[in-house]
């Protein structure tokens, strides 16, 4: 048997998985999962009000279910876990599918003031991931600006508008409902720093927003018209075409007077961020310790000849208690692995990991670590599919070297307590236990004591029916 492990149990990780069992039957795969909990961005990105698409965790399930495939969750690779080489003599090969796992930043002033979170927080704090410590992002908040004008500034923006109605019957996590409930955005503005022909969200979920119950979407005519693709946008790619016909739509519909507005702002790019009661330039350090954020400041842009931007040296200031910086995410750099700074990625050829140019046998990469954090989850398909059949190419000289049977027992003596499926399936029982108890459906559970009681709950329980005569 061709001894793998998979680092990462999120889309990128699970398709690989399925690719090795798939293409070969003398494959076992092991997935690794730092967190107790499987399904990675799909459980811990995917919007909560998006059931269709958290749907796709029940595929997932089937794959991780396989015979030759076994989930290990509570398991750390890098710094504080087991190291890459340490991994390496632990099984044949090692695929790293650990996406990116952190935000990109603005790299302008005032945007670490209090009241100013990026998406990734916000989207960790409903999503109920347990590194998720912050809490209080509407609190106090009336107006929110969501920086960026990609799929995830709509999810935030959509979860922002949302009522308790609609996100009572999801599983978010009580604390995150309760405080959205009482949340008094009323005003969102989603602000691109080029036109509404580059705008980088997909025409479905543009939609939901204007489908959003007690919400107008407002957006200037005028503005959208700064792009001259708008005007004439027969040359565009389908989405964008579809994305500038919805939004010539909304122009054109009176407005409704309804509780909430979203505001679809474009041609404005981020300079800095203001604190409340500040209205001073930009220029010169000032003392903003202890002070909240209270307004974004944004130059005007207009389109130069190569679908980039230049500045036109006007400034607007939008009003901001709440500011969600959502302009993509970034790799991080896995300790013993090699890592690109400029791209977030690890080097590779075609899912090979290259380290000082030359081929690692033995370590692959795959997902948004392998490729940029771009695509949505059927990407990491062919993506994960392509390094499979590096792998797979590469098996005579993998099967050379001696590896343990079951790295489980290695991994125990490391001083890890790895989570495994029936542990996962308590973590599942004990959500829709909480779930059941406040009259929602399953409820996430939000840190990483009660995931570890709940799975660790099974644990004991399994040793004990062990140790029962038979
Ligand atoms: P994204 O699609 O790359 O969008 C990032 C946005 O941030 C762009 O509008 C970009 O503008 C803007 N931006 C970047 N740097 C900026 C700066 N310095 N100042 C102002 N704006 C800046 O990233 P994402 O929204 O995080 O999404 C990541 C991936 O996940 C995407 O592939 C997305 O489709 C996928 N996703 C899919 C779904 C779904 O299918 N429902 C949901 C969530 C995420 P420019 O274009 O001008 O650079």
């Amino acid at each position: 048997m061709l001894n793998v492990a998979v680092v990462g149990s999120g889309p990128s990780g699970v398709y690989t998985a399925q690719s090795l069992v798939q293409l070969d039957p003398e494959v076992r795969v092991d997935v690794l999962d730092r967190l107790p909990c499987p399904y990675g961005l799909v459980r811990y990105g995917v919007a909560p009000d998006h059931e269709k698409i958290k749907s796709l965790q029940n595929n997932l399930r089937t794959v991780l279910e396989h015979e030759r495939i076994r989930f290990l969750g509570n398991v750390e690779v890098g710094t504080g876990g087991v190291p890459p080489a340490r991994l390496r003599e632990l099984y044949h090969a090692v695929v790293y599918c650990v996406g990116a796992a952190t935000d990109r930043h603005l790299g302008i002033p005032g945007e670490e003031l209090p009241g100013s979170w990026s998406a990734t927080e916000f989207v960790s704090w409903y999503s109920a991931h347990p590194d998720s410590a912050a809490d209080g992002f509407v609190l106090g908040a009336r107006t929110a600006v969501v920086i960026g004008v990609g799929n995830v500034a709509v999810d935030v923006t959509r979860i922002l508008a949302r009522g308790a109605t609609e996100l009572s019957p999801t599983d978010m996590p009580q604390a995150a409902l309760t405080a959205l409930a009482s949340s008094k955005v009323t005003e969102i503005h989603m602000v691109g720093r080029r036109g509404p022909s580059q705008a980088r969200f997909t025409t479905k979920e543009l939609r939901e927003l204007g489908a959003l119950p007690d919400t107008e979407v407002i957006v200037d005519e005028e503005e959208l018209a700064l792009d001259p693709a708008y005007r004439d946008p027969s040359g565009l790619p389908a989405t964008q075409r579809r994305n500038v016909e919805v939004l010539r739509a909304w122009a054109a519909a009176p407005p409704r007077g309804a509780p909430r507005r979203i505001r679809l702002r474009f041609f404005l790019r981020p300079v800095e961020l203001l604190a409340a009661g500040d209205t001073s330039l930009i220029e010169g350090s000032r003392e903003l310790e202890g002070r909240r954020v209270g307004a974004v400041r944004f130059e005007r842009t207009v389109p130069d000849q190569d679908g980039g931007i230049k500045g036109t040296g006007r400034y607007e200031d939008l009003q901001a208690e709440l500011v969600l910086r959502s302009v993509g995410y970034r790799g991080v750099p896995l300790e013993g692995l090699p890592f690109d700074v400029k791209s977030g990625t690890v080097p590779h050829s075609s899912g090979r990991v290259l380290r000082d140019g030359a081929v690692s046998l033995g370590e692959y990469v795959a997902g948004w670590i392998k490729r940029g954090p771009t695509g949505v989850i059927g990407t990491n398909r062919p993506c994960a599919k392509e390094t499979v059949m590096s792998l797979l190419e590469d098996t005579s000289g993998l099967v050379d070297r001696e590896v343990p049977e079951d790295a489980l027992p290695w991994l125990r003596a490391a001083g890890l307590s790895p989570v495994e499926w029936p542990g996962w399936l308590a973590i599942e029982r004990a959500e829709a236990e909480l779930g059941a108890s406040l009259g929602r459906s399953v409820v996430k559970l939000p840190d990483w004591q009660s995931l570890m009681t709940a799975a660790q709950c099974d644990t004991q329980s399994q040793r004990a029916r062990n140790q029962q005569p038979v």
